[in-house]
């Protein structure tokens, strides 16, 4: 895959947070299928976190658009069905307020190593519904948080590390100062 190809999987119909192998050997993927065809996009635990807690962080500072519009992908359905597994370099959220459809672009780690005149280094984007997002959100941070104790103020789950707390302006470290 080349960083100037954009391979757009469109609006998904299933997006599958998962952590796999046992605690401490973790590695951690996004499973994708849309009608284009589908993609498996390994990630870091902190970026699978930071996926989950932009999403979380957007849908608590925003109310849902009343009057949405159906979403319409930019660009065309590919020239045949996509398949890809990949490692997630840079992973970014947008929201088309029009629509009220989240989507996730994210680079191919490899691709960023070859070029050095690619401003444009999205490799993958997917798109998902409001609704979809909320699930997304706490699926991933359950994968993450693998049985950690909830958050009393706002239930997503405490990482040991620091807790990034909507309900506290994202502060990290929060609710550690109060233990
Ligand atoms: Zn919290």
């Amino acid at each position: 895959m080349s960083a100037d190809e954009l391979l757009d999987l469109g609006l998904a119909e299933s997006i599958v947070p998962e952590a796999i192998g046992r605690p401490g050997e973790r590695k951690f993927k996004i499973t994708v299928i849309s009608h284009r065809g589908s993609a498996t996009i390994w990630m870091e635990k902190e970026q699978l976190f930071q996926v989950a807690a932009a999403l979380k962080q957007f849908l608590s500072s925003r109310s849902a658009i009343s009057n949405a519009t159906n979403y319409v992908s930019r660009s065309g359905d590919p020239p045949s069905v996509i398949s890809e597994e990949f490692r997630a370099g840079d992973m970014s959220l947008s929201h088309d307020a029009r629509s009220d459809v989240f989507t996730v672009a994210v680079t191919d780690i490899e691709s960023e190593h070859e070029g050095d005149d690619e401003e444009d280094a999205v490799a993958m984007q997917f798109s998902f519904t409001r609704v979809s997002a909320d699930k997304i959100a706490d699926v991933a941070l359950q994968v993450v948080a693998a049985g950690r104790k909830p958050c009393p103020l706002c239930s997503v789950p405490q990482d040991p590390k620091g807790h990034f707390c909507v309900r506290k302006n994202g502060r990290r470290n929060a609710h550690s100062d109060e233990v």
